[in-house]
């Protein structure tokens, strides 16, 4: 028996002739309606961070005519990323052939497990903002807020069937959502060094003073 395992071949995908073969017959975004679009797309993670405590990534998808928003998405939780959760929406509401002429726009680019949902949600477009390995230097390494991957989409998108057609990262709006995003991961650094060094009050009920705290622990003793 060989000592040396012969390693298969990774799995060659070789364009089929199926209608997804070929990019969105969709044509692409004018720059009035890419800037619509992103403007849209970091209002919405602003509005996210600011009004609804959420991490700042959005999503959003348009329609075949590129204007019309078909549903947005903030990043809900660590597996319930905005850019899969659009996906998943549209894939319930909408048909395949619909969505292959539709676009998913994101202030970051998908992460590998979001590019997969987008891919079997067929949505035939996306276009983001900033780039995975941009976000990776603002969160830093061993970040475990967001382990950020290492596995840019179009990485994942060659091993697929379709030829879904991607934009990123897009100028001036990759600084713009750095900039935003990095007020909130900059903060929330300071936030997570105070917890460590101790500094920070503990985390007390609304309804219960530090006074209140105070009395039940001499009570207690
Ligand atoms: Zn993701």
């Amino acid at each position: 028996m060989s000592a040396m395992r012969k390693q298969p071949p990774f799995f060659t995908t070789t364009p089929s002739s199926s209608s997804y073969s070929l990019p969105p017959f969709n044509t692409p975004l004018t720059p009035a309606q890419l800037d619509a679009a992103f403007q849209k797309c970091l209002d919405l993670q602003n509005a996210g961070v600011t009004l609804h405590s959420k991490r700042p990534f959005a999503a959003l998808l348009l329609a075949p005519d590129k204007t019309s928003v078909l549903f947005t998405h903030l990043s809900i939780s660590h597996v319930q990323h905005a850019e899969a959760e659009v996906a998943r929406l549209a894939s319930i509401h909408y048909s395949q052939e619909y969505l292959w002429d539709c676009t998913l726009v994101s202030t970051w680019e998908p992460c590998a497990m979001c590019t997969g949902t987008i891919y079997w949600a067929n949505i035939g477009r996306l276009i983001y903002a900033a780039s995975e390995e941009e976000l990776n230097k603002l969160t830093g390494a061993g970040n475990e807020e967001n382990m950020t991957m290492s596995l840019p989409c179009r990485e994942v998108l060659k091993r697929g069937q379709k030829a879904v057609e991607v934009l990123g990262p897009v100028k001036p709006w990759d600084d713009r959502v750095i900039r935003e995003s990095g007020k909130w991961w900059k903060k929330h650094a300071v936030q997570k060094e105070k917890d460590v060094n101790g500094s920070r009050e503990p985390e007390l009920d609304s309804d219960y003073s530090a006074a209140d705290l105070q009395s039940s622990i001499d009570w207690l003793s």
